[in-house]
């Protein structure tokens, strides 16, 4: 990872390249800061200018030299990577031992997305922690002389999960620090890191993404669309974890309404041929979306009544769905808005409990022909 490939934060990548050009690195360096902004990532550019043998003129690693060939493979010998870890029984729970699976992920997730760290280790509910045995682990290895760099570099991700036991085991070393070893740390809530240790580090407050860059990050990255990238940036504070995942919430939305109406137009036109097809084409989206699905078309359905009867206070329409009810609404009215309700209701029901899916959205879709006409 070089300076280079991280967008934005250039004034918190100057006073890095500062700290290391001036050789005033302090011991514990910890980066601060909202969730989703590459932290993590600076310090392992960090990381890399500090060990690179060929630094370049404008302050960057150089990316082909030795060292610099070891970060991008995640195998420097004098670096090592500290991250919480979900608690295994039959053995201690070390970083070491999940190596290969941080380097996919940070390769994968530059930005650091801790939900998707949780689905990775196959719990989402779980409470990962960085373990004793991981404190012991880890001054095992520094107490070894360095074997290559004059710098051993500890990389850890989110000191705030370091338990209690292990914060005291590191405690003495962030104190009293061999000449040769750097703490690089980073935290989305450095509040919940032991005050020891927080009071024993230096810290640089890393600034959120602006609306612009996030939404030229999600242009660029993910293909987004201007307008919808433009929409998930206004709402992610500065976080670009926050903004993908609010844009994917809304793809799947659009694509739900889309859905939604193709299954009324071709009610309307009687089209059951089509919608045989529609409903071969939904039962492909899998048993879980496909509740949401049936959970945003009773909300459509309930939305378009309310309007249809005049209150236009109460909804919570985007503008593309309010663009559609405009013609829409005339046709949920009293005397099919609860019926609709139901089928919807039974659809999402008989979907949980493991039905043929096609058969179940073809049901719905024939009936629906009769309710729409209402
Ligand atoms: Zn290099």
């Amino acid at each position: 990872m070089r300076f280079a490939d991280i967008p934005g934060h250039e004034t918190v990548k100057a006073h890095l390249r500062d700290l290391v050009d001036r050789r005033h690195m302090p011991h514990a360096l910890l980066l601060e800061g909202t969730e989703g902004i590459a932290k993590f990532a600076l310090l392992r550019a960090t990381a890399q200018y500090i060990h690179c043998q060929n630094r370049t003129p404008d302050g960057d690693s150089c990316g082909r030299c030795p060292s610099c060939l070891q970060h991008e493979h995640f195998n420097h010998i004098d670096t090592f990577f500290s991250f919480p870890l979900l608690k295994k029984k039959s053995k201690p729970t070390i970083s070491d031992d999940y190596a290969a699976e941080f380097a996919d992920f940070c390769r994968r997730d530059p930005f650091m997305d801790f939900g998707a760290w949780l689905a990775e280790m196959g719990n989402d509910n779980g409470q990962p922690a960085i373990f004793v045995e991981e404190a012991a682990h880890l001054l095992e290895r520094l107490n070894l002389k360095a074997r290559q760099a004059e710098f051993k570099i500890v990389l850890m991700w989110r000191p705030d999960r370091l338990r209690a036991e292990a914060a005291n085991k590191l405690l003495k070393l962030i104190e009293e620090p061999h000449a040769d070893t750097i703490f690089l740390l980073s935290s989305d809530n450095p509040r919940s890191i032991l005050p020891t240790i927080y009071s024993r580090t230096q810290r640089i407050n890393v600034q959120p993404y602006t609306e612009a860059e996030i939404s030229a990050m999600l242009q660029r990255n993910l293909a987004a669309d201007p307008a919808a990238a433009t929409t998930a940036a206004a709402l992610a504070d500065g976080s670009y974890v926050r903004a993908v995942r609010l844009l994917s919430v809304d793809g799947e939305r659009r694509q739900f309404m889309a859905l939604f109406i193709s299954l009324m137009r071709l009610a309307w036109q009687r089209k059951v041929r089509d919608l045989k097809d529609w409903a071969a084409e939904l039962a492909k989206l899998g048993r879980e979306p496909l509740m949401r699905f049936y959970a945003y078309c009773a909300r459509m359905t309930r939305e378009n009544y309310i309007r249809n009867i005049g209150d236009d206070r109460l909804l919570s329409m985007a503008p593309d769905e309010r663009a559609f009810s405009d013609r829409f609404a005339p046709f949920i009215n009293e005397r099919n808005v609860e019926d609709i309700a139901a089928i919807l209701d039974k659809a999402a029901a008989d979907t949980a409990l493991n039905g043929n899916t096609r058969i179940i959205a073809f049901d719905l879709a024939v009936k629906m022909i009769l309710l729409i006409k209402r």
